[in-house]
């Protein structure tokens, strides 16, 4: 496995690689990043997996310097994982001082939910994966349903900017009692995460009620709030939406996300599940 860590060395190396498919992440990666990883390789002969922790989507107030990285077990489930190449800069040679700014930004997409709570995050996440894509140039990206805005405003970004890549989603993977998988789930005490699996508990309830027959998305999300507030979490959001244009959906008419963010502690964790 190839170990790059500058983009002149990315570029000479993915040229030899042919077809890739390409898995962005932040590092400290679980079985979510492992699953990207092996539905990438159904789709390409060579994988590259980056890892990077993007200051640009944290904001001043977030976890950017706590935020795990443990790079030699990362570098291990990569090699197991069958990667053929990961690219981990270190941040100057992303964001080289004194280098210009750059905007990019899909307001429609990053106004609402995500982007109304973490002002800025999308547009540096945009940003990332602009610049990542053109490195890399890859044929195909997989981005996880768990991030479900995200994964909207990166196809929508391809989309608007003609990139000739190919976005892949891939189904949330959970711990066996249900709770999303997460990077930050290391930050819960053993409390705390107990206290965390009301968010999918809320989800897959109203999940429940939706096949049983109920339309109405404010009852859906009604359920879902009320066991989070059992749980005395903190709700940033909970909403249903159209997952092509993020608006809220008053009826289940057609297939509707039902999104959910809250506090557990100092840990702000996100899930949602897919109705209709
Ligand atoms: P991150 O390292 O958190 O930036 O995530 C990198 C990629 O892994 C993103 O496309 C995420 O959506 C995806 N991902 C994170 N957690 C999960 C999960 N539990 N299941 C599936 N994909 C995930």
């Amino acid at each position: 496995m190839l170990i790059v860590k500058n983009i002149a060395e990315c570029r000479r190396e993915r040229e030899k690689l042919g077809r890739v498919a390409f898995v962005p992440t932040m590092g400290a990666l679980h079985a979510g990043h492992l699953s990207l990883m092996a539905l990438a390789r159904r789709h390409a002969p060579k994988v590259a997996v980056s890892i990077f922790v993007n200051p640009t989507q944290f904001g001043p107030k977030e976890d950017y310097t706590k935020y795990p990285r443990p790079v030699e077990s990362d570098l291990e489930k990569c090699e197991q994982a069958g990667v053929d190449m990961v690219f981990m800069p270190p941040p100057e040679e992303m964001y080289a001082p004194g280098m210009a700014e750059l905007v990019v930004d899909l307001p429609q997409l990053s106004s609402v939910l995500e982007g109304k709570h973490r002002p800025g995050h999308f547009r540096g996440v945009c940003q990332v994966v602009a610049k990542l894509f053109n490195i890399v140039t890859p044929n195909v990206a997989f981005f996880g349903q768990k991030d479900f805005q995200q994964l909207r405003i990166l196809t929508a970004m391809v989309e608007a900017l003609n990139l000739p890549i190919e976005v892949i989603p891939g189904p949330t993977v959970r711990d066996p009692d249900g709770l999303a998988m997460s990077s930050r789930n290391q930050y819960l005490s053993p409390t705390e995460r107990e206290r965390a699996l009301a968010i999918n508990r809320g989800l897959f309830l109203a999940a429940g009620e939706f096949k049983e027959g109920v339309r109405q998305a404010n009852r859906l999300v009604t359920t879902v709030q009320h066991v989070l507030l059992e749980q005395h979490l903190s709700i940033d959001y909970v909403a249903s939406v159209d997952p092509i244009t993020l608006k809220h959906a008053d009826q289940v008419n057609g297939p509707t996300v039902l999104a959910v963010a809250a506090r557990v502690g100092n840990t702000r964790l996100i899930d949602n599940v897919v109705v209709g």
